[in-house]
């Protein structure tokens, strides 16, 4: 667990708190985006293969925020995120 002083924290509760979340493959959302970053941590998800980006991670439905695992795990205490069934 990790307190709520936590360097990753900015106010994400305002818009991620209690939301639902998908474990997905990230894809491009349009072809002049070609990366997201995890909401907390900014950790760097793309497509292509490159060192240290992450192809997979937590989403919302419209997959417009990404979560990487290791701050889904740390904030789901925090957060209260649901687990969308696909
Ligand atoms: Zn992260």
């Amino acid at each position: 667990m990790v307190d709520e002083n936590d360097w990753r924290l900015t106010g994400q509760e305002k818009y991620l708190k209690g939301v639902a979340l998908y474990w997905r493959e990230y894809t491009r959302s349009s072809e002049s985006w070609d990366h997201d970053h995890c909401e907390f941590c900014w950790a760097k998800f793309m497509v292509e293969d490159h060192p240290d980006v992450l192809h997979e991670g937590y989403t919302t439905e419209d997959e417009y925020r990404w979560i990487c695992k290791k701050c889904f795990e740390d904030f789901k205490g925090i957060f209260d995120w649901k687990i969308g069934d696909e």
